[in-house]
């Protein structure tokens, strides 16, 4: 049975982190962390998708910016499931601005930019749903299990 606080979560690695090779990089960042990988392609954005994914920050100066820049090149998409994983892939990948991201956060250890800021991760579990649908036909995502996966102990109270 699936924990109760196993949640859901959508990240993009952006153009950004596929030019500069270092996709490997990000994913491992996610996978050591116990963190499954349920579902994972590669994918060219069009405008339709960026205009509902971004739709909240659609009025700011820099939209435009930002729709040209995630359309460089293709983008992966990963869908991940763990205990308190939107939380958690927030901590791992950092605030927005990555001049003010911490050390050994993603953002923090490769990002100066706030544009190129490498990866997207849902901010709440309600988006996060919404994202991975968007994202991922039903059949696309995976429910199996990882061996080290279930590390946290079912009687631990959150
Ligand atoms: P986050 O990705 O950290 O959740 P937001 O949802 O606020 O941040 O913004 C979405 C993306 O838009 C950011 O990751 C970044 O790539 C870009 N962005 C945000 N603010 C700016 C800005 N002031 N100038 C340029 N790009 C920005």
């Amino acid at each position: 049975m699936a924990h109760p606080k196993e949640e859901r979560t959508l990240i993009i690695l952006k153009p950004d982190a596929v030019h500069r090779g270092i996709m490997g990089e990000v994913i491992n960042r996610f996978e050591r962390k116990g963190l499954k990988i349920i579902g994972m392609k590669m994918m060219q954005l069009e405008d339709a998708v960026l205009e509902a994914h971004y739709a909240h920050i659609a009025d700011k100066p820099f939209f435009g910016g930002i729709k040209a820049f995630m359309k460089q090149s293709p983008v992966v998409v990963m869908a991940l499931s763990g205990i308190g994983a939107v939380d958690a892939t927030r901590i791992i990948v950092g605030p927005t601005k990555g001049f003010e991201a911490a050390a050994g956060t993603i953002r923090g250890d490769f990002s100066l930019s706030v544009q190129s800021n490498l990866v997207h991760a849902s901010d709440n579990i309600e988006n996060a749903t919404a994202e991975v649908t968007r994202f991922f036909k039903e059949d696309e995502l995976f429910d199996y299990k990882r061996n080290d996966f279930e590390f946290v102990n079912a009687e631990e109270v959150f």
